[in-house]
C-alpha cells in the first residue's frame, strides 16, 4: 500500500452508482485505503452500507455545517450511537463552521452543532474532521477549548497565517487537489508549511479533480495520487517517501485499526 485517501465521499451521486469500480481504480493506482465521509443522517446509512460492502474503506459519521440547519436539537444522541455501534467508523465530522454561503443566522446554528460533535468525539475518545470555510477565526477560537482531541482541517484553504493558527494548536491540515490550481497558491503555501508529521492528503471526491484531470474526470480516490505528486514537488521531497510518510500520519490519526484489513494484507 503507498496511499490512503483520508477524506471522500463514496456516498455521493457520481460515485454512489459506481462503487466497486471506484473502489478497483483506488487500488490499482496504489491507493490501498481511503475514509468515506458523511455529513447528514441519510447519508450516515449509505455510508455504513458502503464500510459493510469494502474492507478497505474506512467511515466517519457527523453532520457537515451544511447541513446543521437540518437536525433536530437531540441528533447527537443517535450520531454518537451510531458511531459507537461500528467499528470501522473512525472518526467523528466532518463537522465545523462555513461562512462562505450563508447569512448569519444560519452561521449562528452551525456553532452548537459543531461543538456538539466535539464533544461527541471527546466522549468516545475518536479524531475529528473539521471543515472551515472563511472562519478560520472563529473555529480556531473554538477549538482551543478542544485541544485534547486529534483533529485535521481538512480541504485547507486558508491563508498562511491561518495555517500556523491552526498548527500551534496541533491540527492536522488535510490538502486537496486544490493544490494544483492555478488560482490557489495559498493551497501551495501550506503544502509546504506544514510539518511532516501533520501532512495528510485527500480528494474530497467526487469534488476538486486535481490537475490533470480537472474538469475532465469526476474527482475519485484513484485521483489523490496526483494531489501527492503535486504535495512532493512543492516541498521539494521524492513521491515515494511522500506516500510513505502520509500513509504513517493517517494511520497515527485515524488508528491501526481503521486500515486493520489492508495493513495485514500488504504486511503478507
Ligand atoms: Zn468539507
Ligand atoms: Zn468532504
Amino acid at each position: 500500500m503507498t496511499l490512503i485517501d483520508t477524506h471522500c465521499h463514496l456516498t455521493y451521486t457520481g460515485l454512489l452508482e459506481q462503487q466497486a469500480a471506484v473502489v478497483q481504480r483506488a487500488k490499482a493506482a496504489g491507493v490501498g485505503a481511503m475514509v468515506t465521509i458523511g455529513t447528514h443522517p441519510p447519508d450516515h446509512a449509505l455510508v455504513l452500507q458502503t464500510l459493510a460492502r469494502f474492507d478497505c474503506v474506512a467511515g466517519a459519521l457527523g453532520v457537515h455545517p451544511h447541513h446543521a440547519g437540518e437536525v433536530s436539537d437531540d441528533f447527537a444522541e443517535a450520531l454518537e450511537a451510531q458511531i459507537t455501534a461500528v467499528p470501522r467508523v473512525v472518526a467523528v465530522g466532518e463537522c465545523g463552521l462555513d461562512y462562505h454561503f450563508y447569512p448569519p443566522a444560519e452561521c449562528a446554528r452551525q456553532r452548537p452543532v459543531f461543538v456538539r460533535q466535539l464533544e461527541i468525539a471527546r466522549r468516545l475518545n475518536k479524531p475529528v474532521i473539521l471543515h472551515v470555510r472563511d472562519a478560520h477565526a472563529e473555529a480556531c477560537g473554538m477549538m482551543r477549548d478542544f485541544t485534547d482531541l486529534k483533529f485535521v482541517v481538512h480541504c485547507f484553504t486558508g491563508t498562511p497565517d491561518e495555517c500556523e493558527s491552526w498548527l500551534a494548536l496541533g491540527a492536522y491540515i488535510g490538502i486537496t487537489g486544490g493544490v494544483t490550481y492555478k488560482n490557489a497558491p495559498d493551497v501551495r503555501t501550506a503544502a509546504r508549511l506544514v510539518p511532516p508529521d501533520r501532512l495528510l492528503v485527500e480528494t474530497d471526491a467526487p469534488y476538486l479533480s486535481p490537475q490533470p484531470v480537472r474538469k475532465i474526470k469526476i474527482n475519485e480516490p484513484a485521483f489523490v495520487a496526483h494531489v501527492a505528486q503535486r504535495v512532493a514537488a512543492e516541498r521539494g521531497v521524492d513521491e515515494m517517501e511522500l506516500a510513505r510518510q502520509t500513509t504513517r500520519n493517517a494511520v497515527a490519526f485515524f488508528g491501526e485499526k481503521a486500515f486493520a484489513a489492508v495493513l495485514a494484507n500488504s504486511a503478507a
